[in-house]
């Protein structure tokens, strides 16, 4: 089966490749084992060079491997260049902060001398999705290889342009070949990495049921995994906000990546007396929305990454509205193209209130009061992020506790960062990445104690 390169906004292939065999697979396994066993010994000082070479050379690229996303899964030009610059930012931060955040750790014991030392694993195999083609790989691979691991990509089918530039950029930084290698396979060959016994974990973001495949294979062969899955995140709009800032904010938080983020907000859940006021300033961002071509920058937004998913929000929004869901803007599709949606009138058994909708739709939702909104912010499978608006900040981190999920930021646009924990509760995953808790979730806490 050929692993295919299509642009989104005009429907062309750019790019075809040839699915890698099961013995390429294992000539790579081969390759990373024994580049870990030499990787392994290495010291903070080297890594680092190599991280902070990769910085500079992803900033030097960044128009580069800015089109290769474009071209690719459709994502607005300018929002690919910032993406570049995570990428780097994270490069940056991990070659700063793995040495302190993987030292000894010591233990208070009765007697003797007592630590937690963090050794590497070995190789961990990324399972990666189309939507931040970079930065969801770059999460992965900079605590890695800092932390003396090695890594597999086995990234989404739809952006193989991607998945080899970023093992080129990483070659060319100097790290040796068999640190980070791109697998360009199809979904059906990953069981085969899980099942050897070389591969010590893996990591995947994307869909819960790919997630669910990939922890039951590890699972069997009692490997670790982490997973981050889909959100639905709330967007709770109390009655003494700052309306005006909420709504423009708001529109950012679900429009971002063109609605295509685990983490965009998606349910906006307003306490009833501000719903109108809100609803106003919120229908005008979406109405000043422009979508085109996502290479030029004169337009926020592009296509959708693939029409099959530009069709299934579609599906939704269609089911949605039979069910009594109205459309305040937007409803229409042309093929990759969404309009950007806002829904009114969501009620609990529309797909608009029980699913994850992946792309620029918003739902609506009207709270009576505080305790209700956090009420309607827990009705939902998924536990990711999520965001707060008030005045009151005391009262605000009161009620972030009730909400159940990986993360709640308060009057803030929700986005991750290098130094803040990512990850999720309930069906959206479980581990975390990024910040120390990141880099710690795939070594070996070994615990010593001298008598
Ligand atoms: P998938 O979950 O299918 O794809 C994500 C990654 O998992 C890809 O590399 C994919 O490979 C791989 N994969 C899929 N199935 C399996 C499997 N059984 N075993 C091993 N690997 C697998 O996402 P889609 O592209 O189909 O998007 C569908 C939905 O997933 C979205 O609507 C959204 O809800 C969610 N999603 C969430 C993301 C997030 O950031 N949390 C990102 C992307 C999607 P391949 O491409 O070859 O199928």
């Amino acid at each position: 089966m050929a692993i295919e390169s299509r642009n989104p906004f005009n429907n062309e292939v750019v790019k075809t490749f040839e699915e890698e065999t099961e013995s390429q697979i294992s000539q790579k396994i081969d390759l990373a084992q024994n580049t870990y066993l030499d990787w392994k010994k290495t010291n903070f000082t080297h890594r680092k060079e190599l991280m902070l070479k990769t910085a500079v050379l992803l900033r030097d690229r960044k128009e580069q491997y800015a089109n290769l996303m474009t071209i690719e899964m459709g994502k607005a030009k300018r929002e690919a260049i910032a993406e570049i610059e995570k990428c780097a930012l994270a490069c940056g931060y991990y070659a700063g902060n793995a040495e302190k955040f993987l030292s000894n750790k010591i233990l208070d014991v009765p007697e003797g001398e007592a630590y937690v030392a963090h050794d590497p694993i070995g190789i961990v195999l990324a399972v990666m999705p189309w939507n931040f083609p970079f930065w969801q790989v770059f999460r992965f691979l900079a605590p890695n290889l800092m932390a003396g691991n090695v890594g597999l990509l086995k990234h989404a089918s739809n952006v193989p342009q991607c998945a080899l530039a970023i093992q080129e950029v990483l070659l060319d930084a100097g790290f040796p070949k068999g640190c980070f290698q791109t697998l360009l396979i199809s979904s059906s060959k990953v069981n085969m990495i899980l099942d050897d016994d070389r591969v010590k974990a893996a990591t995947l973001t994307g869909s819960e049921e790919a997630g669910s495949k990939v922890a039951e294979r590890s699972s069997k062969n009692l490997k670790k995994t982490v997973l981050e899955l889909g959100g639905s995140d709330p967007f709770i709009v109390l009655k003494d906000a700052d309306i005006k800032e909420a709504a423009k904010t708001g529109a950012k938080a679900r429009m971002i990546n063109n609605g295509q983020s685990c983490i965009a907000a998606k349910r906006f859940i307003l306490e009833k007396s501000i719903a109108d006021e809100f609803l106003s300033y919120f229908k005008v961002e979406f109405e000043n929305i422009k979508i085109g071509d996502p290479a030029d920058d004169n337009f926020d937004y592009g296509a959708m990454a693939r029409e099959d998913l530009a069709k299934e929000l579609e599906d939704q929004v269609e089911r949605s509205v039979e069910k009594g869901a109205k459309i305040l803007i937007g409803g229409n599709r042309n093929k990759a193209f969404f309009d950007p949606t806002i829904l009114t009138d969501v009620k609990p058994g529309m797909p608009a209130y029980e699913e994850e909708l992946f792309g620029p739709v918003a739902v609506i939702l009207i709270a009576n009061d505080e305790k209700h909104a956090i009420e309607l912010a827990n009705d939902s499978r998924f536990g990711l992020g999520g965001s707060l608006w008030s005045k009151d900040i005391e009262k605000a981190k009161k009620l972030v506790r009730e909400v159940e999920s990986g993360a709640v930021y308060i009057n803030k646009l929700m986005a991750s960062h290098p130094a803040v924990p990512f990850g999720g509760v309930k069906m959206s995953g479980y581990g975390r990445e990024l910040s120390e808790m990141g880099i710690k979730e795939f070594v070996n806490q070994k615990t010593v104690w001298v008598a």
